[in-house]
């Protein structure tokens, strides 16, 4: 092939796609991708947020796989796994994994839960813009991530302060990028155990450590007809039970739990600390 012609090739299939986005256009509540079909998407995404095209194209993949076992349940959890850049939240040598329908390894003992598990769990809690959100267990900072475009008010804690700190790096460096979103979610290192008193109450708690009970502080957190889901059951053989709070006449608290995987075992990192049975309880 001659120079120029070359040259003529070469531009044209730059022009096929359409300049990335830099940096990337802010989230608005009003600003939606195409969500059906995958080429519209990967164009979209790249004009409108200027990421790069391969790890978009494999989130829509994962996307539609998470839609063929009921994981994202409204149009806004759907929006919510495609906007958020998981790629960005794996460690820098699982970068290719990051879609993956399986566990990854974060360090420090821990992992990303898969993302199936997690568009459940946050469709589960039904959140509504505005909703105040609570995360136990940090982590990767994914799960915060997914939350931040369904509600601007989000709270996380980390129990390992070097996981925590990461997190936060990560999240302070996407903000710098241009992802504001993030900019709406509060960290801490500490013992989610107890909740966050000094935010409470909340509207939605979402744990994503097990545990063989649902801690009384954080029931004491939710406010009422406030949404919980909780990975529950003996070390690496929890249920995720949907919990909902229930005040009476006579202000006791009943909760109704339901397994949102049908009975379904799925294990989890354990939720470690100090606490006895019994801790913050009344
Ligand atoms: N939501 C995470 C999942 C990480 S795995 C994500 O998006 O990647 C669960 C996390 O819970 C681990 O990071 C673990 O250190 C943390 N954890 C365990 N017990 C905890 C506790 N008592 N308080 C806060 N975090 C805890």
């Amino acid at each position: 092939m001659r120079r120029r012609d070359f040259l003529i090739g070469a531009a044209a299939s730059l022009a096929a796609f359409p300049a990335r986005a830099e940096p990337p256009k802010p989230f608005r509540p009003d600003l939606w991708p195409p969500l059906t079909d995958r080429a519209k998407f990967v164009e979209w995404m790249v004009a409108n947020r200027g990421e790069d095209p391969t790890y978009l194209g494999r989130r829509f993949d994962r996307y539609k796989v998470l839609l063929s076992f009921n994981d994202l349940w409204t149009s806004a959890d759907k929006r919510a796994f495609l906007f958020t850049p998981r790629e960005e939240f794996v460690l820098p040598e699982d970068k290719e994994n990051a879609y993956v329908g399986h566990y990854l390894d974060i360090g420090f003992g821990v992992t990303i839960t898969p993302p199936g598990t997690m568009g459940r769990m946050t469709s589960a809690i039904a959140v509504r813009h505005g909703d105040k959100v609570l995360e136990i267990g940090t982590g990767s900072g994914y799960q915060s991530a997914l939350l931040s475009y369904l509600t601007p008010r989000l709270w996380t804690i980390e129990i390992i302060p070097q996981l925590a700190s990461r997190t936060r790096g990560v999240y302070d460096r996407l903000i710098a990028k241009g992802y504001e979103e993030f900019s709406t979610i509060t960290t801490k290192a500490g013992d989610g155990y107890y909740g966050w008193p000094d935010a409470a109450p909340f509207d939605k708690i979402i744990v994503t450590c097990g545990i063989d009970h649902i801690p009384p502080p954080l029931l004491q957190q939710l406010k009422p007809d406030g949404v919980m889901v909780i990975p529950v059951g003996p070390p690496g053989a929890q249920h995720i039970l949907k919990v909902v709070k229930k005040t009476g006449a006579g202000d006791e608290t009943t909760v109704a739990r339901s397994d949102i995987f049908g009975g379904k075992v799925i294990p989890f990192v354990p939720l470690t600390g100090g606490h006895q049975p019994g801790d913050g309880a009344g």
